[in-house]
């Protein structure tokens, strides 16, 4: 299975992308969080894309196009894999389509004017990745491995009014280009983290 997942920032796309690829074996591919894995370990790759991201703006495709094809060359996603954040231009759509076809695009779809309000409350563990909210982890650590969750340097209220302007532009034309593509699968993401999750595997079948 060769997935893509779609939806606006703060649509809750990353933790339905990790609940399917534990449920079907698939590789999780975030090109966020492989970028932000360069941050932390200070790559060439990494120094590049900081103050894009920090200013909530997208990484130049041809960083993000590089850093994706390395990442589906390993072995891991011979049996399958779900991107999660890529592609997010139509460039980006563009050069996918030229190495792999893909066999669902699941869209979340939700209201936008909800968006920035899910995103001030998220918090991330710096060391594993795992996300959540305050609601959801109110103790502030993170359940995978006890760290101390932060927020993250782009979920500041400033800059997240600028990602949802960016994914209005680049990303949100992309449902129409997998919709004409004959593989668009709409969700409802506005339901609970289950339901949502259903409704995702109800599409799979
Ligand atoms: P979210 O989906 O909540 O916006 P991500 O972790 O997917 O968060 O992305 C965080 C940031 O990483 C983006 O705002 C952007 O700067 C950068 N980024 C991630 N994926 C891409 C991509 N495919 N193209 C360009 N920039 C990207
Ligand atoms: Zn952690």
């Amino acid at each position: 299975m060769k997935l893509i997942i779609m939806g606006a920032p703060g649509s809750g796309k990353g933790t339905q992308a990790t609940l399917i690829c534990k449920k079907h074996k698939l590789a999780h591919i975030s090109t966020g969080d492989l970028l932000r894995k360069n941050i932390a370990d200070g790559t060439e790759l990494g120094k590049q894309a900081k103050a894009f991201m920090d200013a909530g703006k997208l990484v130049p495709d041809d960083l993000v196009i590089a850093l994706l094809k390395a990442r589906i060359e390993q072995p891991d996603c011979k049996d399958g894999f779900l991107l999660d954040g890529f592609p997010r231009t139509e460039a980006q759509a563009d050069a996918l389509g030229k190495i792999v076809s893909v066999d669902k695009a699941l869209n979340l779809e939700t209201d936008l004017d909800k968006l920035a309000d899910r995103m001030a409350s998220r918090r991330a563990c710096p060391k594993c990745g795992y996300t959540t909210s305050v609601q959801a982890a109110p103790d502030g650590k993170c359940k995978e491995c006890g760290e101390t969750l932060t927020i993250r340097d782009d979920d500041k209220r400033e800059v997240v009014e600028n990602r949802l302007k960016v994914y209005n532009a680049n990303t949100a034309p992309l449902v129409e280009y997998y919709k004409a593509a004959g593989v668009l699968v709409s969700i409802d993401g506005m339901q609970a983290i289950d339901a949502v999750n259903a409704d995702i595997e109800a599409a799979l079948k």
